[in-house]
This record gives structure tokens, sequence and C-alpha cells, in this order.
């Protein structure tokens, strides 16, 4: 019998669910078709960072992701799998990156030889060159460190990787990738980095992955998903203090009295749960405090000078290295590029660079936590099974795995599993298809 099997019996129980992201709504979702659901969501939407936002502009109106924005065929078989249960659209999107370098000048877009070479004096830079044979060398070697003890930085000085490579390639790719800064990612675990990149196909120079993103916009999901549920969706209710009693587990949210439920599913970031437990207990306290989050400072805009200066370079992802070394690096995607926005003005996403967009050119601001992972999330999240349902409280969110929506989308389903529920998907493999902007 499962952990929640063995409390709920055969009977029908009552459930708070705290997050409306994809992890709570998925967890709710499934814990519904069996017991009666409550959701908490502090904000006044749901979604949590499956965000999309209307822009009105001279070209029409336009649905603009501004947090999740794609997937792909590879790695997300059951986000990809849920999408198709849902019969949500998802159409073709196309990854490509950039990256320019202010203090030398370097730039380069990686998805072609003429892009590389974009700026021709790229052929004559010693270190331009040194950064391709660290590509050549870094792929062929990577697998060897999957078992690593190491840190991400340690593994590239122990492997004279720590130049061109990791200055205007790696580093930048990753930044874009979990939008953290480079002093950051070179305290991650090196095995935890390179199963990511080997999963995604990132180590292979052919039979890369199909990128897609959602036709209209992520937030599409969204009603269909919540929609056997929406009634017991309640907006506007921080959850503050959670407290397991004798009976069951008190919730209390923001202008409300303490309410029984018999179990609780949190469905927030690791920081956010940690806060409102009462009585954590240590191994929950350990897990919960081991994945820190940051802030992302995230600002939709039109302003091009974000972009590289070779418009030949644009990519979907653009990272922009500073002269100085105490400002922040930058990532810009280009909406366009991404969600296929057929518009004279291009739609960029900043990262973290605000202080060098053209105030009259921002359209929308916002502030996105990411999780932060360093040695101590691999054995985190390795017990994240014990001590979720192990005292009525259950864990889910993208921060069990990756960090991305198909790691919100499992952690869900293990959770629905405890429970005794499944994924409700007849086949998560029908979805892997090639039709453009058609149900899958
Ligand atoms: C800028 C940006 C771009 C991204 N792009 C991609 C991408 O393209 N592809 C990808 O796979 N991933 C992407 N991600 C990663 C993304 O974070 C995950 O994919 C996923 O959406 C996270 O889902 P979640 O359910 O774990 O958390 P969230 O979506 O953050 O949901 C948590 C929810 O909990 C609510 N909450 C918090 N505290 C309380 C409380 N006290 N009471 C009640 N409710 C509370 C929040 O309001 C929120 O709604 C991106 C992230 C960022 C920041």
């Amino acid at each position: 019998m499962t952990r929640a099997g063995a409390f709920i019996g055969h009977g029908r129980k009552r459930i708070a669910v705290i997050g409306t992201g994809i992890s709570g709504l998925l967890a709710a979702e499934r814990l519904a078709t069996k017991h009666d659901v409550v959701v908490f969501e502090a904000d006044s939407r749901i979604g949590g960072h499956t965000h999309t936002v209307d822009v009105n502009t001279s070209d029409g109106p336009l649905a603009v992701d501004t947090g999740f924005i794609v997937c792909n065929d590879r790695t997300y078989p059951e986000f990809l799998g849920l999408m198709s249960r849902l019969g949500v659209p998802l159409r073709e999107s196309t990854m490509s990156f950039s990256m320019h370098c202010e203090a030398s000048g370097v730039e380069y877009c990686g998805s072609s030889v003429d892009g590389l070479f974009a700026q021709r004096r790229n052929l004559l830079r010693p270190a331009f060159w040194s950064m391709l044979k660290g590509i050549r060398r870094f792929h062929g070697m990577a697998d060897s460190f999957l078992e690593s003890e190491l840190t991400l930085g340690e593994l590239l000085r122990e492997a004279r990787l720590d130049g061109a490579f990791s200055r205007w390639y790696l580093m930048p790719m990753m930044a874009a990738i979990w939008s953290a800064k480079p002093e950051a990612l070179t305290r991650m675990p090196a095995r935890f980095f390179i199963r990511f990149f080997s999963n995604h196909g990132m180590l292979q120079v052919k039979n890369r992955p199909q990128w897609r993103t959602v036709v209209g916009g992520s937030r599409s999901y969204l009603d269909p998903l919540a929609s056997t549920f929406s009634d017991r969706i309640r907006l506007n209710a921080p959850v503050v203090e959670i407290r397991r009693q004798q009976d069951g587990v008190l919730v209390r949210a923001v202008g409300s009295e303490s309410e029984l439920f018999d179990g609780v599913v949190l469905a927030t970031h690791s920081d956010q749960a940690a806060r409102m437990i009462a009585d954590a207990s240590d191994a929950e306290r350990s897990v919960l405090s081991a994945i820190p989050y940051q802030a992302n400072d995230v600002v939709l805009h039109t302003d091009t000078k974000l972009l590289p200066k070779r418009p030949k370079t644009w990519s979907a992802w653009n990272y922009r290295l500073p002269a100085s070394p105490n400002e922040h690096a930058t990532v810009t995607y280009d909406m366009n590029t991404l969600q296929g926005l057929e518009t004279e003005e291009r739609y960029l996403i900043s990262l973290n660079s605000s202080a060098m967009i053209d105030p009259q050119k921002v359209l929308r601001r916002f502030s996105y936590d990411h999780p932060v992972f360093d040695q101590r999330c691999l054995q985190a999240q390795a017990k994240v099974g014990e001590v979720s349902g192990s005292g009525r409280i259950w864990f889910c969110g993208a921060w069990c795995g990756f960090g991305f929506h198909e790691d919100g989308v499992k952690s869900a389903l293990r959770v629905a599993a405890d429970f005794g529920i499944g994924h409700g998907s007849t086949s998560s493999s029908s979805v892997v298809s090639p039709m453009r902007g058609v149900a899958l």
C-alpha cells in the first residue's frame, strides 16, 4: 500500500493543494478524480510561471509568454502527453543561441557556420578557435563526468576548459537555460548539469530534439487543465501557516480562519513551502532548505539594442556578456522566433537587464524566482520521496528535478501515484507529432 493509501483507506478525503503552477494544477486535477480538493493560490490568477500576457500592437493583439515558453519532443514526454490528453495544440519552434561579449566585441550564433563567423574577425581570433575546440573536446568527454563528485567550476578547471569555452559558450548557454548567474552555475554539481545536457540532446551535434511552443501562448492549457475543479480554486489566498493536528492538517490563508484538511499538497517553491509549515520535521526542513530560489527581474520590451549588433546572429536565446565584471550578464529571448509571432516589431523578454532597456520600449515587468542548484540539491532531491507524504504533507514542484515544466509534471504525477491515481493519459508517446499548430 502507498503511504497515502495507508492514511486514506478507501474513503474520499479533503485535500488542500497550495499553488497553481503546472505542478499544483496537475496534482489537483489528478486528486480531484477521487477526492475533494480545495486549491489555494496567492496570486489573482492561476498558472504561476505559466504566464502569457496580452499586448496590443500595431499588428493587432498578441499573446506573449513571459515565463514558461518552450518544451521539446525528447525530454517532455509527460507534459506532451498531458497536452495531448487535454487537446491543446503545440507548434514547432526554433531553438538557437547567440552570444555577444562587450569587452572583446566577439559575437556569434551557433545555428550555422555562417552564424559562427558572421563576424569575419572570428576566423582570426585564436581564442574563438580555442572555444570551438573546447566544444568538441567537451562533447567527447562529458559522459565520463556523469558520476563525478566535482562542481562544474572544478570540472572546468580540471579539464582546462575554463577559458574561452567557458566564458563565451558554456556559461552563456547555461545562464540562458537556468536564468542564473555564472558564479552560481559554477557551484552546480557537474553530474547534475551533464545529465541535463545529455538528456536534452545538447551533447549531440545531430539529431537534436524538436522544440515546441503552445499555440496561443502557454496559458492555453490552463483552463482545460483546471476545468474539473475550477469552482474550488481560491485566488488571492496566500497560505501563511500549515500545522498538523492529530486528525488532519490545519491550513490558514490570509483573511480566513484555519481550516482542517485530511492532507495537504504543497506545490509552491521549496523555500515558500518551508516558510509555511509551522511544525516541519528536521527531515522536511533539511530537504526544503537545500534548494534556495533566486529572483529574476523579467522585462517584456521591444528594444532590439539588447540583441547582438549583427541581425544575422539574432537567435531565440541571446546572451550578452557585459564589459564590466560588476555588471550582470543578461539573456534576451526573442519571442517572435520562439512563438512564431509575425509582427514588424520584435517582442523580447530580457532577464536581469532593466537598466539597459529604453524605458519607452518597456511593455511589462515581472519578477520570477528560479531554483539555484548547488552540491546540496542532489541529496535533497533524493530524499523528497522519503519526506513527501510522511506527515500528511506532500511536496511537488519543478524544484524536485531540473527546474523545468516536465519536472513539475513528473513531481505532480508522483504525488498522484502515491494516492493510487494514474496520470490519466492513454499513452504519452502519441504526442510526438510533427504537425504544426494542430491538436496532437
Ligand atoms: C523567465 C522564465 C522562463 C522559463 N522558461 C521555461 C521554459 O521555456 N520551459 C520550461 O520547461 N521551463 C521554463 N521555466 C521554468 C519554470 O519555472 C517551470 O517550467 C515551471 O513552470 C515551474 O512550475 P512550478 O509549478 O514548480 O512553480 P510555479 O509555476 O512558480 O507555481 C508556484 C505557485 O505557487 C503559488 N504560491 C506561492 N506561495 C504561495 C502561498 N503561500 N499560498 C498560495 N500559493 C502560493 C505561486 O503564486 C505560484 O502560482 C522558466 C522560468 C522562468 C523564470
